[in-house]
C-alpha cells in the first residue's frame, strides 16, 4: 500500500494490494445496521467509523516498492472513514427528515474540522457514491470521506481557475458563476434563501447539477445554523427531484468540493456540491467512454436548459 507519482500526468495514485480482495458479505447481512458488531450501542442519528478497508491509514506501511527519483512512492498517509446517515436501513438520503439532513451535515462538519486540524491531512474530501450501477454493494444510506495528504487534481484545477480570477478582477470567480446563473434563469433548478441549484452552462454530465451557498464561503465550518438548515432543505429537495423524475431511487456521485486544509489561505475559493449522475435519460446510462476519459473532453448530447427544465419542472415532494 502506497501512494505512486504519475510523472506523466503530474498526480497521485494510490496504490492498495489488498483492497482488491475485500470479502463479500453474507446475503442479508448488513454492517451498518443497529446491533452489528461494527456499530457501538445505544442510541445514535449519524455515525462516521473508520473504513474497515481503507485506502489511506493514519499509520500506513512502507511503500511496497523502492522511490526513486523518476519513480517516487510514499505512505499512503491519509483517513477513510464510512458516515451513516441513518439506523434505518430501507430508507435513501432524500427520505430523510431536513433535521436528520441537518444533523449529516453536522457531522460533515464536525469531520472537517477534525480531520482538517491533522497536520498531514491537506484535503477532505466528503462524498457519497449511490446505487448499484456506481458499484456500491452496501444499500444502507451511507457516505464516505477520504482524508488526503495532497489537494486531488481537480480541486488543485479549480483552484487555479478561481485564483487567476480572483488576481485578474478582485471578484470570486464561482460568486459570479452564480449571479450569471441567477440573471439567465433558464438553467436554475431550485433555490432558496441561502442556497441555489443549478445546471451549468458547462455542465459536464447530463444531469450534472451543483448547489452553491449564495453568500462567499469556502467551506462547511463557515455557514451559520440557519444556512446548514437551508443546505439540507435544498439537498432534500434536489434528490426528491431526481427519484420523481426517473421514478426510481436514483443513482448518482455526489461530492463536496471545499477549500483545502492545508493552513493556507484560499479566500478566492466557494463551497460547493457537484453530483454525476449516470443515466443521460431513462434507462440510457451515460458511460464516460474513449472520448471523455481518454482525451479529456465532454460529450453533452443534449442542453444543460433542456435537462434543467426537466429537473426544475419534476415535483419536489
Ligand atoms: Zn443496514
Ligand atoms: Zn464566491
Ligand atoms: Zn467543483
Amino acid at each position: 500500500m502506497e501512494l505512486r507519482w504519475d510523472p506523466i500526468m503530474s498526480q497521485w495514485i494510490i496504490v492498495s494490494g489488498k483492497r482488491g480482495k475485500r470479502p463479500l458479505l453474507p446475503e442479508g447481512y448488513c454492517p451498518f445496521c443497529p446491533g452489528s458488531e461494527e456499530i457501538p450501542e445505544g442510541d445514535w442519528t449519524v455515525l462516521s467509523l473508520p473504513n474497515k478497508f481503507p485506502a489511506l491509514q493514519p499509520e500506513p506501511p512502507p511503500p511496497s516498492v523502492k522511490s526513486d527519483r523518476l519513480y517516487r512512492s510514499r505512505p499512503a498517509k491519509g483517513v477513510c472513514e464510512i458516515i451513516i446517515y441513518t439506523p434505518k436501513h430501507d430508507a435513501t438520503l432524500a427520505d430523510l427528515s431536513v433535521k436528520n439532513i441537518k444533523a449529516v451535515i453536522d457531522l460533515w462538519t464536525e469531520r472537517f474540522i477534525e480531520l482538517g486540524s491533522r497536520d498531514y491531512i491537506k484535503y477532505v474530501f466528503i462524498f457519497e457514491n449511490k446505487g448499484r450501477i456506481i458499484g456500491v454493494t452496501l444499500d444502507h444510506p451511507h457516505g464516505q470521506l477520504y482524508a488526503f495528504p495532497f489537494i486531488p487534481p481537480i480541486i488543485q484545477r479549480e483552484l487555479t481557475s478561481s485564483r487567476r480570477y480572483w488576481r485578474r478582477t478582485g471578484n470570486c470567480l464561482f460568486c459570479r458563476v452564480i449571479e450569471k446563473e441567477r440573471r439567465d434563469m433558464t438553467r436554475i433548478v431550485c433555490e432558496n434563501e441561502d442556497f441555489v441549484c443549478f445546471l451549468p452552462f458547462f455542465a459536464h454530465w447530463p444531469y450534472g447539477v451543483q448547489i452553491y451557498p449564495k453568500r462567499h464561503v469556502g467551506a462547511l465550518p463557515e455557514l451559520s445554523e440557519k444556512e446548514k438548515t437551508m443546505f439540507a432543505s435544498i439537498l432534500k429537495k434536489v434528490l426528491r427531484k431526481f427519484d420523481n423524475l426517473f421514478e426510481m431511487s436514483f443513482p448518482y456521485m455526489m461530492v463536496l468540493h471545499q477549500r483545502p486544509t492545508d493552513g493556507k489561505g484560499y479566500p478566492y475559493y466557494h463551497f460547493h456540491v457537484e453530483f454525476y449522475p449516470p443515466y443521460r435519460e431513462k434507462n440510457k446510462i451515460k458511460y464516460f467512454a474513449s472520448v471523455e476519459t481518454g482525451a479529456g473532453t465532454v460529450t453533452f448530447d443534449y442542453t444543460p436548459e433542456m435537462k434543467a427544465k426537466e429537473l426544475r419542472e419534476s415535483p419536489e415532494t
